[in-house]
């Protein structure tokens, strides 16, 4: 991971308001349903949480050791299915708010997965290749029991890639004892990944953008986009985007933000962050200040970054007709409400990147049935059915007046709720 900066600024602990906040959208749309308060307390709690220590042996010879995390947040709809942060912010309420999220994502999608996420604090670009193949293989020894093809499916999540999921398919087939592909998604190909899968969050964002924007009526000129976090999501956007003819004005990492009006080949400025581990310092554009791409003169904000990214007083400073949450959770509760009162559209994080375990569930479908889809194949299903969640969210959101998340949310927890009443949980 030596070309890729890690973020160490300390970040305000929010991870406890991030779990109220999910848990503040479950109890609304369960309200919206007619749902009773025991049902929607029930859904805010995971299933299973779980927390493990995780030795490792440094180079230097020192036991370093990491705290993990694993919740499953809901099985009611299929195995639990969600990534694996690698991150020094890392907390069990932070874990278990993204876990919550993942089982709204599924459900949305009508996938036949529950939701999970999992985390280990460390800082991943302090830890040499050797260090980190051992923290994912001790991450899979202390949860095997709990993950599986049937029970739980990890994937990449924020600083996790298919390398580290390589090692965990590894370390997961050793102790089974067989070849087990289904059992951890996000995989390099040759090991049983799925094509598209390493662009698939950013494939589906880009669909999401273009298709709010249709929905608003595009401008004559091209649209003009700007992405906080070039990373995998936030990269592979602006790449998708770029192809369609818009023009990427602003792009931020963890290390600064660069900015140019004619517009950035977002190729070039992911060779060159490549080769010098960040956006920062790219020739082509000038240095744009800490946030100030939320106030740029810009059609599309494309957060990619981490959660709360924009909060009520950055919401005012927003001159984008559309966000699209290619991150979790970047935009919070009440700016989601300002920003929805100012017209402007928020294609919330539970749709805006679900491209990812779309593909993700493809992946899984292709492990079990033992039967691999070409390119093609993987992006028309993932645009069918991206496009198809899209008008489902916009045509609820139409029909009862309140914010796409709200409608999201309302469509993934009725499908929710009808499973967990015919399991016998759900009273009403
Ligand atoms: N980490 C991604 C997400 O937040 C993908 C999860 C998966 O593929 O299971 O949606």
């Amino acid at each position: 991971m030596a070309t890729q900066e890690i973020d160490r600024r300390p970040r305000p602990d929010r991870a406890l308001s991030l779990y109220e906040d999910a848990c503040r959208h479950v109890r609304a749309a369960c309200r919206a349903l007619g749902v009773a308060e025991g049902t929607a307390q029930y859904i805010c709690r995971p299933q299973r949480f779980h927390e493990v220590s995780i030795p490792v042996r440094a180079d230097d010879g020192r036991l370093l050791v990491f705290a993990g995390y694993r919740s499953q947040h809901s099985d009611a709809l299929g195995p639990c299915k969600g990534g694996i942060r690698f991150h020094p912010a890392v907390e069990g309420d932070e874990v278990r708010a993204l876990a919550l999220w993942m089982t709204v994502k599924c459900a949305l999608l009508g996938l036949p997965l529950g939701g999970a996420k999992g985390g280990v604090r460390c800082d991943p670009g302090a830890l040499s290749g050797r260090e980190l193949e051992a923290l994912s293989r001790g991450y899979v020894r202390g949860l095997f029991a709990e993950l599986g093809p049937d029970r739980d499916v990890p994937a990449p999540d924020v600083y996790t890639d298919a390398r580290v999921m390589a090692w965990m398919l590894d370390e997961y087939e050793r102790l089974a004892g067989g070849s087990v592909p289904g059992s951890i998604t996000g995989k390099p190909l040759v090991l049983g990944g799925s094509a598209l899968r390493d662009e698939a969050t950013g494939r589906g964002c880009a669909l999401m953008a273009l298709s709010a924007m249709d929905r608003r009526g595009r401008p004559a000129r091209a649209v003009r986009f700007a992405v906080q976090g070039f990373g995998n999501a936030g990269a592979a956007t602006a790449r998708i985007l770029h192809q369609a003819g818009w023009r990427l004005v602003a792009a931020s990492d963890s290390q600064g933000a660069v900015h140019a009006d004619g517009g950035i080949d977002p190729a070039d400025l992911l060779a060159f962050k490549a080769r010098y581990g960040s956006a920062a310092g790219y020739p082509g554009a000038a240095a744009l200040p800490p946030d100030e791409w939320l106030a740029l003169d810009v059609d599309v904000l494309v957060p990619a970054a981490l959660e709360g990214a924009i909060d009520e007083g950055a919401a005012a400073r927003v001159r984008a007709a559309v966000i699209v949450e290619a991150a979790n959770g970047p935009v919070t509760p009440d700016a989601d409400e300002l920003l929805f009162a100012r017209g402007v559209d928020v294609v919330p994080d539970v749709l805006a990147n679900a491209g990812g375990v779309a593909v993700s569930y493809f992946e899984w479908v292709q492990n079990r049935s033992g039967w691999y889809w070409a390119p093609g194949e993987v992006e028309a299903r993932l645009r069918d059915l991206m496009l198809s969640t899209f008008d489902r969210v916009d045509a609820e959101q139409r029909r009862a007046g309140c914010t796409p998340r709200q409608a999201a949310y309302r469509l993934a927890l009725g499908r929710l709720v009808e499973a967990l009443r015919w399991r016998g949980v759900a009273g009403t």
